[in-house]
């Protein structure tokens, strides 16, 4: 996994003590641990990696445990889902506004910068129809160690994607 700079991380984590006393949640060990692992990286895991990654730490850890907690960042704002299509749902602790890259063989999703006025204006033609709960940009391909980039090479059978 790539790791990003600490002081990234570091201020996602800020925001988490903020939110989380606000919303009444406790911040035990695992939850803590649960978010560092999401703050830390920009892969976008899904429930199972963020599960194989703080089950270094905490052994006992289980993946319901995972599950709820990540669901419970969700319903606070702390993180965002991704649903790269038909795959595992994502999670995603960069709370800019952004679009995301998905690979439609492998899962793997990345972010891509987009300029705030387009998603504010997608946002306001939505309300006409209702409320927004979220605008979610998605661009599909098939990347590049899918073979996306040369002459439409086969899937390797790894969905384990990240
Ligand atoms: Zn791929
Ligand atoms: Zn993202």
């Amino acid at each position: 996994m790539l790791i990003m700079e600490t002081s990234v991380a570091d201020g996602r984590q800020d925001g988490l003590k903020t939110v989380a006393r606000r919303a009444g949640i406790k911040l035990t060990h695992q939850r803590l641990e649960i978010f560092r692992a999401i703050a830390a990286t920009d892969q976008h895991p899904d429930a199972e990696t963020v599960w194989r990654i703080v089950r270094a730490q905490i052994p006992t850890l289980s993946l319901a445990t995972v599950y709820r907690t990540l669901w419970l960042l969700a319903d606070v704002g702390l993180v965002s889902t991704v649903v790269p299509g038909g795959d595992r749902v994502r999670f995603d602790a960069n709370l800019d506004p952004h679009a995301h890259y998905v690979c439609i063989r492998c899962g793997l999703t990345r972010d891509l910068a987009a300029p705030d006025d387009g998603l504010r204006r997608i946002s306001e033609q939505a309300s006409s129809f209702g409320s927004v709960v979220a605008t979610a940009i998605q661009v599909r391909g098939i990347c590049e160690r899918c073979g996306g980039a040369d002459s439409g090479g086969l899937a390797p059978g790894d969905r384990a994607g990240s």
